[in-house]
């Protein structure tokens, strides 16, 4: 069966609009769009109807059926109309065109569709735009039988047209291009005969930065609080929350602010205890803030409201733009790089200088450049499975402040927990500074001083 024969098997049985009838012979006709595909057709098989009824070759009926259909809701094809009410032709075959069998006219109404997404995207600053459509059963199921009728091989789908027809002008109406594989605002349909809903999905801003927590007794992000898990009790005074506040929950409001997130994350270079101090250049994070408005921040400004709000509790540097693959990269890097503590240590015995300085040269052979054994610390081993850690120490420096006060500075290998190295956890982690020192050590104080990254 040629084209012609086929278009005209299908109007005998359904109207169908242009755009749908250009998208049945899609990958027939390239460099053409679907509209201009499917009237051409209609054009030239109308031309060959009256062709054929003025020489007489078709009754009238015929050619009705087939014209009628064709022109039906098409002010290209009144001229055709005029030829057909001039040979007499009735045409009562127009009352029975209803909508589009396959699109329910949805293709003649885009611009609603359009009009609908630039209105959701008013106050939203963005650089570029995807279109995604999930049609939903009805589309698709009624789309699969028709092609099954009259077998149809060469068709784009219901999904691909709309995608392109619409994506193409809300770019062109916006003016921001269209990015197939990361777009700042996907727009969402989910298309059905009668109604549709868009959904905007707004890609997140990362910006990297790090960060010096300057005070013991918080922790790095926040946490719910382990009775209600986030709903409020009375042991949490129905914060929801375990501790009070946290580095996240003191950096995040002024980005918040700037950006009109819906929400964040927090990610860091690895984390701190509690009681300890990241000092010295500080750790690598960085905030992914979720469903942001604004995208272009005044990083600088940020960081210094930032620093003044915080003042004495904590202190932000190096802002800058990041992505989510550098999200990835510095959780894999955590693991891995150096990490340099400062960490003063209380012995049960007290030594004088001598004993002190042959303990630290052994330290020093036993340590450096060696690998510890470290498994799970008894401390975290309800929420963490108990494994065996290989860790390097690479640098050891210590001085004597007071026959049982010392003060080490410890390069290890990201990881490595610090205070078990001190005391040995109950001969978890071996070797231990304990071993070498003969006496149980206590950490009192643990600051992370730098962080490779
Ligand atoms: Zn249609
Ligand atoms: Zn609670």
């Amino acid at each position: 069966m040629n084209i012609s024969s086929k278009v005209i098997e299908i109007y005998r049985k359904y109207y169908i609009c242009p755009h749908c009838l250009g998208r049945c012979f899609a990958l027939l006709g390239t460099a053409t769009t679907n509209i201009e595909r499917g009237n051409s057709l209609l054009l030239s098989i109308t031309m060959e109807n009256h062709d054929l009824y003025l020489s007489r070759k078709k009754d009238k009926e015929e050619v009705a059926l087939v014209n009628l259909r064709i022109l039906a809701e098409n002010a290209r094809f009144i001229p055709a109309k005029k030829v057909l009410e001039n040979e007499g032709i009735e045409y009562t075959l127009c009352n029975e065109i209803k909508e589009c069998y396959l699109c329910n006219d949805i293709y003649l109404n885009l611009q609603i569709y359009i009009d609908k997404a630039k209105e959701l995207v008013k106050n939203i600053e963005f650089n570029s735009i995807l279109v995604g459509t999930s049609p939903d059963s009805e589309i698709i199921n009624r789309e699969d039988k028709f092609k099954a009728e009259f077998n149809i091989l060469s068709s784009e789908s219901f999904k691909s047209h709309f995608n392109r027809v619409v994506g193409k002008t809300i770019s062109t109406e916006l003016n921001k291009p269209a990015e197939f594989s990361n777009p700042d605002i996907l727009f969402l349909y989910s298309i059905g005969f009668k109604n549709f809903e868009i959904e905007l999905i707004i890609k997140s801003v990362f910006i990297a930065g790090r960060y010096n927590k300057l005070i013991r007794g918080i922790p790095q992000t926040h946490w719910m609080c382990r009775n209600c898990q986030g709903k409020g009790c009375e042991i949490c005074n129905f914060s929801g929350k375990q501790y009070e506040i946290s580095v996240e929950e003191l950096i995040t409001p002024e980005f918040f602010k700037e950006t009109q997130a819906t929400d964040s994350k927090f990610h860091g270079a690895g984390r701190e205890d509690i009681d300890v101090r990241m000092l010295g250049t500080g750790r690598p994070f960085i905030l992914e803030l979720k469903s942001p408005k604004v995208r272009t921040l005044d990083l600088d400004n940020i960081e210094t409201r930032v620093n003044q709000t915080n003042a004495g509790k904590i202190k932000i540097c190096d802002l800058r733009y990041s992505n989510k693959k550098e999200v990835i990269r510095i959780k894999s890097k955590a693991e891995t790089s150096r990490k340099t503590y400062k960490v003063l240590v209380e012995a049960e015995k007290e030594l004088n200088l001598e004993e002190f300085n042959k303990n630290i040269k052994e330290l020093k052979e036993i340590f450096e450049n060696q690998q510890v054994n470290q498994r799970t610390p008894t401390r975290v081993s309800h929420r963490r499975a108990d494994i065996i850690r290989k860790k390097i120490i690479y640098k050891i420096e210590a001085k004597q402040i007071k026959p049982n006060l010392f003060q080490f500075i410890i390069e290890t290998q990201g990881g490595t927990y610090i205070k078990e190295l001190i005391n040995g956890d109950n001969g978890k982690t071996i070797p231990s500074f304990a071993e070498i020192f003969e006496s149980p050590l206590i950490c009192k104080e643990l600051d992370v001083i730098n962080v490779d990254y």
